[in-house]
This record gives structure tokens, sequence and C-alpha cells, in this order.
């Protein structure tokens, strides 16, 4: 796992025990309960919200809407009311401009106490790979998609990196409260609360950190309303409290099968299925595929001593994406040797069947006995002798 999400009521949960300011909430899994949770809080205004793992709730739409029905986060007056949106949005599927298409199922539901909002500021802490440092990045226009802001009006962000010599300090904080013109007692809280996001950001090896909206309550007073956290997936074995927070059910199933066999899968857009050794040839390999005016269906390093089960199961997962329209196989046998890949081949083609053309291109070690046991599998294979023999073959097959 490269990086680790989680919902926006259990990074509320985190900020609230660093003492962040946060609305009270409960979170609502099965609808039969969604009554009495929605009567723990006090009112008058309920805010329940769709947790899925992506943003853009709000302005999603669920699939078979009913006419003019509301997004992911919809506010109510009474507790019947708070009730009774989550029993209709629980199960469905929710579709955002992060989501795609396919959209994400609701398996669970926050309800929150509704806030009073004067005021909807942006705020981010990333890792700046430029500088090698944590950045924040804040700006006026809240409760907007950033990516816009950034495209449209770029002088309305701030952004600037910490030393990591000095760590985070008061200046920080107020630089960040003066271009979000805050006043008053607002600065405090900007300078406490931003200093505390650094230590959560820090203490949990996070990649990303944001509020979108942070904002202004009607009271004048700094409250996180959105929260969505990203952890780096290499130091999650540090953090068992965060290692618990993961909801598989979130990620890509391809992606999580690919992780139980500790294959390097990523999946992605296009036709074209890679399996290849290295991370390097991977690359390389993709982007020979666009450069033959295709587009790879995802990224697949086997790693460099790759057994025939593994090869196998690599092999499976991208058979079992539909959007596959062909399959190149590109191995460079050094430690890993072209026989023991062209046996996994075999084996997987003839557990799950071939729908699709397969261009097999292998070199290095072992490889006439790699390529003999192909050329007498009888399997229906189009061998290709280089890189770009194999992708031109590949992108020909599928595109015609
Ligand atoms: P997102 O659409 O996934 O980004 O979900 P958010 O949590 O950011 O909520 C979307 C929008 O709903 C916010 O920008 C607010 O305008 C509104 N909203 C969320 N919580 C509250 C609340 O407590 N009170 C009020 N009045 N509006 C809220
Ligand atoms: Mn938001």
């Amino acid at each position: 796992m490269r990086f680790m999400n989680i919902h926006e009521y259990q990074a509320k949960a985190l900020l609230r025990s660093y003492g962040a300011p946060v609305s009270d909430g409960r979170v609502v899994l099965k609808a039969d309960e969604a009554k009495t949770k929605a009567s723990e809080l006090d009112g008058p205004l309920w805010v329940v919200k769709a947790q899925i793992h992506a943003g853009g709730r709000g302005k999603g739409h669920f699939k078979e809407a009913e006419a003019g029905e509301k997004g992911g986060v919809r506010l109510a007056k009474s507790v019947e009311e708070a009730a009774d949106e989550a029993r209709k949005m629980l199960g469905r599927t929710l579709v955002t401009h992060q989501t795609g298409a396919a959209g994400k199922q609701v398996n669970r539901i926050y309800i929150e106490d509704g806030s009073g909002i004067e005021r909807e500021l942006y705020l981010a802490l990333l890792v700046d790979r430029k500088t090698s440092r944590i950045s924040f990045v804040c700006s006026t226009e809240g409760g907007m998609d950033i990516e816009q802001v950034a495209a449209k009006t770029p002088e309305k962000i701030l952004s600037f990196s910490v030393d990591p010599a000095t760590g985070y300090q008061g200046f920080h904080g107020r630089r960040i409260a003066f271009a979000l013109g805050l006043e008053g007692g607002q600065v405090k809280q900007c300078v406490a609360l931003m200093g505390t996001l650094y230590k959560i950001f820090t203490e949990k090896d996070m990649e990303m950190l944001e509020i979108n909206p942070l904002i202004v309550t009607d009271a004048g007073d700094l409250k996180v309303l959105d929260a969505k956290f990203g952890f780096d997936g290499n130091a999650i074995y540090r953090h068992p409290d965060i290692a618990e927070l993961r909801d598989t059910s979130e990620e890509d199933p391809k992606e999580l099968e690919a992780s139980k066999y500790d294959l390097n899968y990523i999946a992605l857009d296009g036709e074209i299925g890679c399996m290849v050794n290295g991370a390097g040839l991977a690359m390389a390999t993709m982007d020979i595929i666009k450069l033959y005016g295709a587009e790879p269906a995802n990224f697949l390093d086997v790693g460099g001593g790759a057994t025939k089960e593994k090869v196998t199961e690599a092999f499976k997962i991208i058979t079992s994406d539909p959007q596959v329209k062909g399959i190149l196989v590109n191995i460079f046998g050094g430690i890993m040797r072209c026989d023991v890949i062209a046996e996994g081949v075999i084996a997987a083609v003839k557990d799950v069947g071939l729908q699709v053309p397969l261009v097999v291109r292998l070199e290095g070690t072992n490889v006439e006995e790699g390529k003999a046991l192909i050329n007498n599998s009888g399997l229906d294979v189009i061998a290709a002798d280089n890189l770009s023999d194999a992708a031109e073959k590949i992108v020909k097959a599928v595109k015609g």
C-alpha cells in the first residue's frame, strides 16, 4: 500500500484527540440506529454526511436520484429529518467529481452538530517534493474546488514550506492568519490550530491533510468543518492506531488483491494491461504504449524474484479488469527467469482463459527456454523481439 486514506469522521476523531476544534458527531453504520445517534446531538441543526474516500460530496449526486434530490451532505432541522436523510443515503451509490462515473457505495454516515458559518476558508498541509519539506497551503476561497482556484485566481492561494530544523513556529500561523484575513482572537486560534495540524502531520507520517472548509463560525471561532487525511503507506506499520482505521471496501479491489501477493500494482484508465518486471521497465513500457497511441490499463511490477504463483496471480488480476482489451507481457530476465514467467503466464491462461490479444516479449536469463514453453503451449500468443516491436504489436492488435 502506497497511501492510506481515512474517513472524515475518523480524521475528526483524531483532530479531537489532539484538541483541535471540531463539531460533535456520531457515525451511523445501520439505518435503524440513525435516530438514536441523531438524538444524542443537541441541534437545532444537524448535518448528515455520506462517508466515502472522495471529496465533492455536497455537490455530488446519488445514482437513481429523485428529481431535485440533494447530494451527499444534507442539512436537517430535526432528529427525525436527520435520521430520515441518513436512511435515504445508506447503501446507495454517490457520484462526485472525485469518484469517477462508477461512484462509491455509501456504507457509513456521519451525523454532526450543524455549525453557523460566517466564512469558508481553505487549508492544507502536504509534502512538497521540490523543497523536501512540509508545506502549508491556504486560501480565502474555502468550500470551492482548490484546483479551480489555482487555475483561475492563483493570487488567492498562499503556500510556503516549513524548515524541518526549526519545525512549526508561531510566525507560520500568523502568516496564515493574515492571509486569511482573521482578526482578534481568531489569530491566536489559528496559530494554535496550525501547530496542532503540523504536529499530527509529522507524528502520524501523513502525506496530505486537507481542510476544506476551515470555517469562521457565526460566533467568530475557527472550526474544522471537513477533513481529508492521507497517510504514507510505507510508514503505516509504525502507527497501529491508524492502520486500524483502514476501510478496504474503499480501495480498488484489484489493488487490494495485488497487495496480498506483494505485487506493485496500480490501476489506470487505459486499455492495455501490462505485466512487467522492475519499476523502471514498467515506466518505460507505459511510455512506449502511449507513444504508439494507446493507454496503459495499469502499472504492474511483479518484482525481481517473482514465483510462478505470483505471476499467475498478477495475470489473473489484469484479465479481471473489463477495461483491458489487450495484454503486454514485457520481461527482462535478470534475477527473474524467463521460463518462470512463461510458466506463470501459461498456467494463468489455462486457468482463466484468454479473451483478448496477448503479446509477450521476453529477454535475458533462460529466454530460449521461456520462448519454447510459450511456443509449445498451444496458446494464441503474439511473440515480439524488442520493446518497440512489442508495443507496436499490442496497440495494433487492440486498435486494429
Ligand atoms: P464535501 O462536499 O465532500 O467537500 O463536504 P463538506 O464537508 O466540505 O461539506 C460541503 C459543504 O456543506 C460545505 O462547504 C458547507 O457549505 C456545507 N456544510 C457542511 N457542514 C455544515 C454545517 O455544519 N453547517 C452549515 N451551515 N453548512 C455545512
Ligand atoms: Mn469539503
